[in-house]
């Protein structure tokens, strides 16, 4: 068991899990930019008081897995130690603050994060894509898988507690971001599942809010693409791998101004589930 200071910069959309009632992958850096997972974590069953937002500091008592999450970078976190350590870190002079963490071990491209996976199991990393070429929108399906809905209430007839929770809403839609390195050995073909839980936020609050699935689509690739991938932002892509694959997935996105004079000026983003 040891202690670590992590700084919040991911969360991913929870999944239903036989193993742990539902998975949020969290992922960070320490102090010297190094990666760090935090997982399981049970995050909608965290006490308010422990319910991090990004970019906030947290430290946690945590220790490596053993079997079957092996990745280099993932701890178990010991649930119950979780501290927040202040407010989340500001987007002042361009998000320099969260810049100096979160970017401090910045790969050059995708093919430079492959490079390491084969070398020491590399499974987190920031790039700065070349030029992101599109998001893609495709129908999925509007239920969770029924063996992960079967486990949930096989698990829930045990806890009194998570009863009467309803289980994370499954979002009818994958989206995929298309993007180009900046790496001669880049053929421009990437094309990566967006698994950000401010996407699946966003999506619901649209729903809510009145909209039908194709408009809350829409406006979800309109905000992660038309806004976080605008011309004047900085747009950099958190990456991870899954576990059960190996293969990479956008697990969320850093988005500051392009061009530091214009920090502050614009309203910048910030969801409520964050
Ligand atoms: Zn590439």
């Amino acid at each position: 068991m040891q202690t670590l200071k992590v700084l919040i910069t991911v969360k991913t959309y929870p999944i239903p899990s036989a193993k742990y009632d539902e998975l949020v992958c969290t992922a960070g850096v320490t102090e010297s930019g190094d990666f760090i997972r935090l997982y399981p974590i049970r995050f909608r069953d965290l006490p308010y008081s422990q319910q991090y937002k990004k970019y906030q500091w947290v430290e946690v008592l945590a220790k490596k897995h053993k079997g079957r999450d092996v990745r280099k970078e993932s701890f178990r976190p010991q649930e119950d130690s979780l501290k927040i350590l202040g407010e989340p870190l500001g987007t002042q002079r361009g998000w320099a603050e969260r810049a100096r963490f979160a970017l401090a071990k910045r790969a050059a491209s995708m093919e430079a994060l492959y490079d390491q996976q084969k070398a020491d199991g590399t499974s987190l990393g920031v790039i700065r894509p070349k030029r992101i070429l599109d998001i893609e929108v495709s129908a999925d399906d509007a239920e969770w898988k029924p063996q992960f809905l079967e486990a949930l209430r096989q698990q829930r007839l045990w806890d009194d507690r998570k009863a009467t929770r309803e289980p994370p809403r499954k979002v009818p839609w994958k989206f995929h971001y298309r993007f180009e390195c900046d790496d001669p050995r880049c053929n421009g073909t990437h094309r990566m599942m967006i698994e950000d839980w401010e996407l699946g936020a966003l999506y619901w609050r649209c729903i809510d809010n009145g909209d039908s699935p194709t408009i809350a689509a829409a406006k979800v690739k309109d905000k992660f693409l038309g806004t976080m991938c605008a011309a004047d932002r900085d747009t950099h892509l958190f990456v991870g791998t899954v576990l059960e694959h190996g293969t990479w997935v956008v697990i969320g996105v850093f988005w500051p101004p392009r061009d530091d004079s214009s920090a502050g000026s614009a309203p910048l983003f910030e969801s409520s589930g964050s």
